[in-house]
């Protein structure tokens, strides 16, 4: 397969589609982002890189960070994670308190913001520094030590997550938040700021194609953790749009309010791509264009 002819035809493919959609801007700071911005890094288990556009340019990755804390969760908690959050499509928005109410504060899933904020109180619980211990496991997964939260999009976020505060409150109210409410939420703020290139997440999300080890041979996760991890980035990774991203890409991924998406092709490569307008879901308009384009031409399918 030759990936580099292929992430061309799929960028002069996108080219001629209308560029729709708005920036994030509910967070203040995000809306500084140029909407124009464009970047794609693709890498094979067999460790080959093919790229284009600003795929070293580092974005603030918001929602996709939430399968790294969970794959960490994981690790600590193993399969008691599940009493406190479950893997079902929500097929509400990523935002949205309706549901919690009835499903008595345990959230559908742990890439929606309810579901990521009990993770966050899980990390909270078990590490010594919460921050600094998951920015290492994040710079190990990427392979890189330059990588660090923005503070200044975090305290933006902070000071106008009205809805978030309210989610941990809610969830509080059923005793699914075990920490201090500020503290925990001042911690999923962070990590939602990280910023990664393209190439970090690509770097950051073989493990996903590679049966959970770096390509270094390290093994991060087992074998079935990482299917677990792809089935519900399949089932859940794209808001109320996860179905669609299902059948139009048809590849475990997660995208963020930052204009970026991960996808997976377990046992092939992880293609990250960014580009920040996105849809009325919240996702990448011309990323999913793109991801779109790229698994019809590659014809490769884990279906
Ligand atoms: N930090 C963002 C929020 O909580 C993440 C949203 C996203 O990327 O889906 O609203």
């Amino acid at each position: 397969m030759n990936y580099q002819e292929l992430i061309e035809s799929c960028y002069a493919f996108i080219k001629g589609i209308e560029p729709v959609g708005k920036v994030a801007s509910y967070i203040p700071e995000l809306s500084k982002t140029d909407p124009n911005m464009f970047g794609v890094h693709l890498l094979t288990t067999s460790n080959e890189n093919f790229y284009l556009g600003y795929n070293e340019i580092d974005f603030s990755v918001q929602s996709i960070v939430k399968v790294l804390a969970l794959t960490y969760a994981l690790e600590i908690e193993q399969e008691n994670v599940w009493k406190r959050v479950n893997m079902e499509p929500s097929g509400n928005p990523f935002n949205s308190v309706v549901q919690l109410e009835y499903e008595c504060g345990v959230p559908r899933n742990p890439f929606i913001n309810a579901g990521a904020i009990v993770i966050c109180d899980i990390l909270y619980s078990h590490l010594n520094n919460p921050a600094k211990d998951f920015l290492k496991f994040v710079k190990k997964l990427c392979q890189n030590n330059n990588i660090s939260y923005n503070a200044k999009i975090a305290k933006s976020e902070k000071k106008h997550g009205y809805r978030n505060y309210a989610l941990a409150n809610f969830m509080k109210s059923f005793g699914n938040i075990k920490n201090d409410i500020d503290e925990v939420m001042d911690f999923y703020f962070l990590i939602c700021s990280l910023e990664l290139s393209c190439k970090d997440l690509a770097n950051s999300f073989i493990l996903f194609a590679n049966s959970g080890k770096l390509l270094s041979g390290e093994r991060i996760i087992s074998k079935s953790k990482s299917k677990r991890i792809n089935a519900i980035m399949q089932t859940c990774g794209f808001y109320d749009e996860a179905g669609l991203f299902s059948y139009r890409v048809g590849l475990p991924g997660k995208s963020g309010v930052g204009g970026g998406i991960i996808a997976v092709h377990p046992g092939l490569y992880s293609i990250a791509v960014w580009s920040p307008r996105l849809n009325d879901k919240g996702n990448s308009y011309l990323g999913l264009k793109f991801l779109e384009e790229f698994t019809t031409l590659s014809g490769a399918s884990i279906f």
